[in-house]
């Protein structure tokens, strides 16, 4: 499988060493037209508002909006998760807007600004180690949104049939379980195409 992470802003390297590992073929995004070839995308952690903003000025938006209409798989971690939100919390405008869920950022407060957590995930058998900095929390979500895991009640993994999103870094350790997981949804999805 051939999956690409959207290289304009934030921990690009990290993720494709992660999706490597996991079995992956992966690939630096910075042009639209590479979209084409393609399996699944990763949308990174970093500043939502500059990978939006950098999203529009390269067409990125349309461009995403139709690979993802096409059954191909996101994976949006932290930033990249209120990327992918059709709601973001005392915002008017979302970014991308495909997942059905209301999302607020920076949600831990100040003292909490950045922790490690192991972390259960539905539908990985160990524990998942998460790392969350200046993290967004899923407030709410749509019918059609799987809750995978969540933190003190707070939902921080969640899926909606070829998306997931995740409110944590998962490619700052050397854990790649949840890679690996994104690696399967876009082999079943290759395969239903
Ligand atoms: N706080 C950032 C935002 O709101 C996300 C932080 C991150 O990706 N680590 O966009």
């Amino acid at each position: 499988m051939k999956i690409g992470v959207l290289a304009l802003q934030g921990a690009v390297a990290e993720h494709m060493r992660s999706l490597e590992a996991a079995g992956a073929e992966a690939v630096a995004v910075k042009q639209t037209q590479q979209l084409e070839e393609l399996d699944g995308l990763v949308i990174p952690g970093g500043e939502s508002t500059t990978i939006g903003k950098l999203m529009r000025k390269y067409g990125f938006m349309d461009a995403v909006r139709q690979f993802s209409g096409q059954g191909k798989p996101l994976f949006g971690t932290c930033a990249g998760l209120i990327i992918l939100a059709d709601q973001i919390e005392g915002q008017e405008e979302a970014h991308l807007g495909v997942m059905d869920m209301v999302v607020a950022r920076n949600a831990f407060g100040r003292q909490r600004e950045s922790f490690e957590t192991d972390l259960p995930v539905k539908g990985i058998e160990e524990p998942v180690r998460a790392v969350f900095i200046r993290a967004p929390l899923i407030k709410e979500v749509g019918e059609g949104v799987d809750v995978l895991s969540t933190y003190n009640g707070e939902i921080v993994t969640a899926r909606q049939g070829h998306l997931l999103a995740s409110s944590y870094h998962p490619e700052l350790t050397d854990d790649y379980s949840l890679h690996a997981y994104f690696v399967n949804m876009v082999k079943e999805a290759a395969a239903n195409r």
